[in-house]
């Protein structure tokens, strides 16, 4: 599923460097893009704005529940000349 920022979020940038399908914005605070959010499947085995936010204020969208398939079939949809593996590499989260 895709991830979202939570009110705690102080606009600190650390995210938005990190994403790799620039689903990350500056609104009021950061937002993500539920649309581009991958949980960074095809890429990384965690969710770099996870890893890389001080305040833990990106937590799971469960109003945008995907599979691991479906996250990289997304993946590949953005990046349509990246070449994904299939399965996709295995994830250490729930
Ligand atoms: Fe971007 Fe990955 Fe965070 Fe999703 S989980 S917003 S793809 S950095």
């Amino acid at each position: 599923m895709a991830l979202k920022i939570t009110a705690d979020c102080t606009n600190c940038f650390a995210c938005e460097t990190v994403c790799p399908n620039d689903a990350i914005s500056q609104a009021d605070i950061f937002t993500i893009d539920p649309s581009k959010c991958t949980e960074c499947v095809g890429f990384f085995n965690t969710p770099q704005c996870v890893d890389v936010c001080n305040v833990a204020c990106i937590i799971d969208d469960a109003s945008h529940v995907e599979s691991e398939s479906e996250l990289l079939a997304k993946a590949q949809k953005l990046h349509p000349k990246e070449k994904f593996p299939t399965p996709p590499p295995s994830r250490f989260r729930k």
